[in-house]
Formats: C-alpha cells, structure tokens, sequence
C-alpha cells in the first residue's frame, strides 16, 4: 500500500475547469434523446474556462497533485458510453498541460445513477457526488493525505463529497454562480494563500 503523504486538489470538470453551462445543448445533443443539458460527452466539445489552466499550473507548482473527480450519470441513463467519457477526459487531461505532459494525474469519474436505466450502472453508489467513493478511492491510489487536500466544484454536491471523504470544511471550495469565488483562480488564491499562511508559521 502506498504511503498517503501527498497534497491534492480534487477537481470538479464541468463549470470547474471546462465549459458546459454555456454550451449549446441544442446543437450538442442533436439526436441523442437521452442526453440533457450538463452532459457533456464528445471531446471535440470540451473548453477550458478563463484563467482554468493558469490556475492548475499554480497548483502544480505549489506542490498539490490534481485529481478530477467528476459525475458522469449519462452513462447509466442511455445517453453516452463509457468510451465516450474516457475519451473526453482524456481530451480535457491532453488541455490541461505543460510541456507535452498533463497537470492532471487521473480523472475519476462516476457513471452511475440510481434512476438510471443500463447495467450496473443504473444504482446508488458511493463514488456518485455527494458520496466520497472517488476521493477515497484516488487516496488510497496515489498516496493522497486527505486532511491536507482540498476539492473545489460549482456544485454543493462537489462540497458534500469533499466533506464525506473527511476533508475539513474550509478546504472544501465553492465556486460560479452566487459563491463567493467566482471560478477555479478565486479558489487557486485561497489555496495558495493558506499554504503560504502555514509555511510562515514558527
Ligand atoms: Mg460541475
């Protein structure tokens, strides 16, 4: 088992690093009927928000390993394959790069749902935001220290996975719409401002 020492990031995908609320779904789900709006499953489609990559390279560099943690439940209702969501995430991980090489260590992703209709995905289960089953998972995978890490997601399930997975509620990062950090830079300045602010301790 490894050793888990290191600090990470848990990040959400869609309005967290990429664009989707803004995308066109209209055009993007022409005739796939069971897809719907936050469904974001063809990597030609993926976007990366303003200030997104500038703002994992900070946290590369300070030290934090990047883990997308992101649900895909489109996959258990019929709309997309699971193909189809590797293919995307690889296509955001190829984005989110320096040097040829991804700042992203491994993207997570949960296609389950439990109104879903495909086997087996179609359940309850502990890896769906806002259950903690990613963030455990991606600990015991990479050798992540959970009471250093911090999660930030549009979405208060992004905050509940982080909170269930035993992070502390103030490294658990809200952000877009009417949070106080208004995208992923906002949350960059605070993670980096509390690492400053304990390296200066005596
Ligand atoms: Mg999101």
């Amino acid at each position: 088992m490894i050793e888990r020492t290191r600090p990470a990031v848990f990040l959400d995908r869609d309005d967290t690093l990429n664009v989707n609320a803004e995308l066109d779904w209209g055009l993007l789900t022409r005739g796939r009927d069971r897809l719907r709006p936050g469904d974001l499953v063809d990597p030609a489609h993926v976007e990366l928000l303003p200030g997104a990559l500038e703002a994992c390279e900070r946290l590369v560099d300070a030290g934090y390993m990047l883990i997308v943690v992101t649900n895909q439940s489109s996959v258990a209702r019929g709309g997309s394959r699971i193909e189809e969501v590797d293919a995307t995430n690889a296509r955001l991980m190829d984005l989110v790069s320096r040097n040829g090489a991804s700042l992203i260590t491994a993207a997570y992703y949960s296609p389950h749902h439990p109104a879903g209709i495909v086997q087996p995905y179609n359940t309850a289960h502990p890896d769906r935001k806002p259950g903690p089953g990613m963030l455990l998972r991606a600990s015991a995978e990479h050798g992540i220290d959970l009471s250093i890490s911090w999660i930030v997601g549009d979405k208060q399930r992004d905050v509940d996975a982080g909170l269930a997975a035993g992070l502390a509620p103030s490294r658990c990062l809200l952000i877009g719409g009417a949070a106080k950090l208004g995208d992923i830079g906002a949350a960059t300045e605070v993670i980096l401002a509390a690492r400053a602010a304990a390296d200066a301790r005596p």
